[in-house]
């Protein structure tokens, strides 16, 4: 039988490495018990009112979902205080990145980007027949002044990470606005704030940009610190134009019912994500101290994950042990991983299993 050929993009798509699930961690290690530090999930769940909410909807699962999510995007907009037409929702943010690139990307145009970043940018980019342009990194933090540079005929968007997955780190408040403001208006600058509500040190007020530079696109997330990530809710701020461009190239019914319900309800409940962010940034500052202190280095995080390189061999061993991390290749060091920070007990025994394996003899 003849080979039916995929277009010839695919060849440069490496599908996202999904690693293995935690049934088969556990029957490969033959353990009881896995501690899932790898995916930046949160571990305090979601709003009590979420689950009250979702059960009373359980009835209506016949019903098509609403194809512009109504309810939810007035809460939005009462949050932010951006007007609705500015808003839309994705089947999370990842979506919103998806339609970015299938509405704005033509052939060869390029697309600026870190080297070490969210990969579903290049991904998107590629698949559209677009061109990525990566720019290292500088101690972990987005180089805005080489990302600049970088700018050619052919650039159509910029994606900025902040702060950045996997590094955890943000850019300088004061240089990220200089940026915003010079990049030329044709240019799309894709703001994505994943880890937005994480940030401790007082971050660039994205929203109120909005209305001046009609470039920008801000990408926020339930699946991060709302507790939501099973059921795949993000938003993106933007001008009505892009809105309207990106409603044309969207799945009719985008977001499903039970997801539209959850995030209304979540929304509603900032005491919780108050909550949430403050047990994190202890959580956040005891991991960081605790693997600096066993002489691992580490990014500054203003997230619920810390980015550690070492020269140690410790992401398979920590497996066997029953602990997952995502391990992320670092130039210039043996091994670098990304470790979602856990609950103080899971961070324990993180800790503990990492000061053990440092006083092991590595034997692979
Ligand atoms: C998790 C994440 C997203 C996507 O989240 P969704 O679950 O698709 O909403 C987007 N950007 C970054 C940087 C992330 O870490």
């Amino acid at each position: 039988m003849t080979e039916i050929k995929t277009r010839k993009v695919l060849d440069q798509i490496t599908p996202y490495a999904l690693g293995q699930t935690l049934e088969q961690i556990k029957e490969t290690y033959q353990l009881d018990k896995v501690i899932k530090m790898s995916d930046n999930e949160s571990v305090y769940g979601c709003s009590p009112h979420v689950e009250k909410t979702l059960s009373n909807e359980l009835q209506s699962l016949f019903l098509y979902p609403n194809g512009i999510p109504e309810k939810l995007i007035k809460k939005l907009s009462t949050l932010y205080n951006v007007h609705p037409d500015h808003f839309i929702i994705g089947n999370g943010s990842e979506e919103i990145i998806r339609l970015l690139a299938r509405a704005y990307i033509s052939r060869d145009d390029e697309a600026i980007m870190a080297d070490i970043t969210f990969p579903r940018y290049e991904t998107n980019v590629l698949l559209e027949g677009g061109k990525t342009v990566k720019v290292p990194l500088k101690h972990g933090v987005h180089d805005l002044t080489r990302m600049y540079e970088a700018i050619s005929s052919m650039t159509k968007m910029i994606f900025i990470c902040n702060p950045n997955n996997p590094t955890g780190t943000v850019v300088d408040q004061t240089e990220l606005l200089e940026f915003i403001e010079k990049i030329p208006s044709h240019i799309l600058i894709v703001l994505d704030e994943a880890y937005y509500e994480y940030v401790k040190s007082d971050p660039l007020q994205s929203v109120t940009l909005l209305n001046e530079r009609k470039n920008l696109i801000i990408l926020r997330t339930f699946s991060k610190i709302y507790g939501l990530a099973a059921l795949r809710v993000g938003y993106g701020m933007m001008q009505p134009s892009v809105v309207e461009a990106l409603h044309k190239v969207k799945d009719v019914f985008n977001v499903n019912q039970l997801a539209q319900i959850a995030a209304t309800a979540a929304i509603t409940d900032q005491t919780f994500i108050d909550h949430v962010t403050e047990k994190n940034r202890i959580e956040v500052e005891f991991m960081m101290d605790q693997l600096i202190g066993a002489g691992i280095h580490c990014y500054p995080s203003e997230t619920n994950f810390v980015f550690a390189y070492s020269n140690h061999l410790l992401v398979e061993r920590l497996l066997r042990r029953g602990i997952m991390v995502r391990k992320i290749p670092l130039q210039g060091y043996e091994e670098a991983f990304r470790v979602t920070v856990g609950t103080r007990e899971e961070n324990e025994v993180f800790i503990q299993a990492v000061k053990q394996l440092l006083n092991e003899k590595v034997v692979q």
